[in-house]
């Protein structure tokens, strides 16, 4: 595994690397890049590489506008897509500002930060997710469509599930950058797919997902086909999620497992799912960023919709897969592909510290399918609904001081403004839904 500057530089030399891109990601989640000849590859480890960060989205002020990117050798990786002479790389940044101060618009930035509130506890955060996401056909001038021909089901294999080659390539080429994936399979909805990443420390878990969506979209194009991560890009069938699979550890010990515990959980994991669902409401404007996010959170479709936790069962929010001793973590099920992966870790990563700080019992677990309760049901056990749009969301992340805090003042408020904008463009438009209901009646 490359870890240091000096292998860096060693590797481009054997593998005849040409091209380096540096990474970062805006507050939205996009990846953009600086890409530098391999010439200034020693200025860049040497952090000297700085860049105009005005036009970036959440970045910087016109006035203050020269960044500084800061490569994390752990990152490099070949992009095996491309010719092996004249290859080209990637590396992934730190911003920082040129007095050497660390950027607070930087997401990744944010995730250190909450992950240093987890260390000062005492834990390590372990993450896998489970990304999903449909492969649809593009049309003739090479514009996504939302056309599959494929009727596959869940887990089922070829010759039906056309998306299949594109997938086993994305898996191999994740593969050949060093990402390990711990299974893909085809999921429920037609044309709809789901690479799981192997456990790894937050941070390399983040990076790992902002990478699979770039090279799944890379892959996907070569096969002629669109990967997307809209969180429900089709009407009446299952959305895409990106299920977030964690655990705490302390002392390299798995700190959520107690075989004398409730359900074989400590009691540090009962107090991180009281905080997960305590501060659910604030964080989902994070974790279900878009408009389109809360056409998934809807009955039905495998996705949660209501604040509440289970051992089993798949219809609530929080869940505790069956595995214990080393492997025992907790699911939670909200967040989808469209989001910001350090944002959202960080966020989800304090609302649980701070049920252990503040020691906030859950409520017991739901073992019953949430969807087929009544309202008076869920009333009478103080089950509440997650947002039920982007609005809602915002409205709850503004009454949380504490994920407020996670993302720090700039990312905040960039974050609300931007995303208030978008909700009001959205609620002006008149959708074909409104005219089938109510042209012809009134
Ligand atoms: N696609 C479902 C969702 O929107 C999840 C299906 C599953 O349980 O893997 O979260
Ligand atoms: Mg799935």
């Amino acid at each position: 595994m490359v870890t240091t500057a000096k292998d860096v530089l060693q590797l481009v030399a054997e593998r005849n690397v040409r091209f380096i891109r540096l990474q970062f990601t805006d507050i939205l989640g996009v990846v953009k890049n600086v890409a530098i000849p391999v010439s200034e590859l020693e200025r860049a480890l040497a952090n000297e590489i700085m860049f105009d960060g005005s036009s970036i989205e959440g970045f910087t002020r016109i006035e203050e506008s020269d960044m500084n990117l800061r490569p994390d050798p752990s990152t490099f990786a070949l992009f095996p897509w491309r010719p092996r002479e004249n290859a080209v790389a990637r590396l992934i940044c730190d911003v920082y500002h040129p007095d050497g101060s660390p950027f607070a618009g930087d997401p990744r930035h944010v995730l250190r930060r909450a992950l240093n509130e987890a260390a000062t506890l005492g834990f390590s955060v372990q993450i896998g997710a489970e990304c999903e996401f449909f492969l649809f056909h593009r049309s003739p001038e090479g514009k996504p469509t939302t056309v599959t021909h494929d009727e596959a089901g869940y887990f089922d294999l070829g010759p039906v599930d056309l998306g299949e080659d594109a997938r086993r390539d994305i898996v191999i080429a994740l593969a050949e950058m060093g990402i390990q994936v711990e299974a893909s399979h085809h999921e429920v909805a037609p044309g709809q797919h789901e690479i799981d990443l192997k456990y790894s420390d937050a941070l390399t878990a983040a990076d790992q997902v902002v990478t699979l969506k770039f090279v799944a979209r890379t892959i996907a194009r070569q096969h002629d086909l669109h990967a997307t991560f809209m969180p429900k890009p089709l009407f009446g069938v299952n959305g895409s999620g990106m299920h977030v699979h964690l655990s705490l550890l302390r002392g390299g010990q798995n700190a959520f497992f107690d075989p004398q515990g409730p359900h074989g959980l400590s009691q540090a994991a009962l107090y991180f799912i009281g905080g997960l669902l305590a501060h659910a409401p604030a964080y989902t404007a994070v974790t279900n960023p878009l408009v389109n996010s809360y056409k998934r959170l809807v009955p039905g479709y495998e996705a949660p919709v209501h604040v509440a936790w289970s051992v089993q069962n798949r219809s609530t929010l929080v869940r505790v897969p069956v595995q214990r001793g080393a492997g025992t973590r907790l699911e939670l099920r909200s967040p989808d592909p469209s989001c910001n992966p350090y944002l959202a870790f960080a966020v989800i990563i304090r609302a649980g510290l701070d049920g252990i700080r503040r020691r906030i019992e859950p409520p017991p677990p739901v073992d019953r399918n949430l969807y087929e309760m009544t309202a008076a049901e869920r009333a009478s056990l103080g089950i509440r609904r997650l947002p039920a749009n982007l609005a809602e969301a915002l409205a709850a992340l503004e009454n949380d001081p504490l994920i407020a805090e996670t993302l720090g003042e700039h990312v905040y408020t960039h974050f609300l403004d931007a995303k208030r904008i978008e909700w009001e463009i959205y609620n002006s438009q008149v959708s074909n839904w409104e005219l089938d209901q109510y042209l012809g009646t009134f």
